[in-house]
């Protein structure tokens, strides 16, 4: 039995107690048309199991989601014709989480699609780099 939040609208999505349009399933994963979507064809895929994000999540759930969302990719190419594709999974409400199960979105993306994504890098200082690779390190 898989782990469920009642109050979840996804679990309720992997229950079917709310529609979705589901593209792809297997037993860890499911995988279903945004219903916001970001570019033609934004789909989202979830582990069953219920986690809130990254940091809970099992990580065979993560890869799972991970493999499904590569094949759902090559058949946004294979289909969709589109040029490129972003995944993106958002933690926390500061990265833009609003859907508290774990998801990752899968984007394709198109030459005229219009998508910005807010990033706005900058080159990094060598000691900070240097710094923060430091408190990272394993
Ligand atoms: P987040 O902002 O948490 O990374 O992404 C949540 C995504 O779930 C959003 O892109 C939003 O459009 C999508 N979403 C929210 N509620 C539903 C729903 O009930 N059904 C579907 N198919 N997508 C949803
Ligand atoms: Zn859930």
């Amino acid at each position: 039995m898989m782990a469920a939040d009642p109050n979840c609208i996804f679990c309720k999505i992997v229950a079917g107690e709310i529609p979705s349009h589901k593209i792809d399933e297997d037993d860890k994963t499911l995988a279903f048309m945004d219903i916001n979507p970001w570019t033609k064809g934004h789909a989202l895929v979830i582990p069953k199991e219920h986690s809130r994000n990254i940091y809970d999540a099992d990580p065979e759930d993560l890869a799972a989601a991970h493999k499904t969302a590569q094949r759902v990719a090559r058949r946004m190419r294979d289909r969709l014709n589109c040029e490129g594709i972003n995944t993106l999974q958002s933690s926390e409400p500061v990265a833009m989480q609003t859907v508290f199960h774990t998801h990752v979105h899968v984007i394709p993306r198109y030459s005229d699609d219009g998508l910005r994504l807010p990033a706005h890098p900058q080159p990094g200082e060598h000691e900070e780099l240097a710094g923060l690779a430091e408190q990272l390190r394993a």
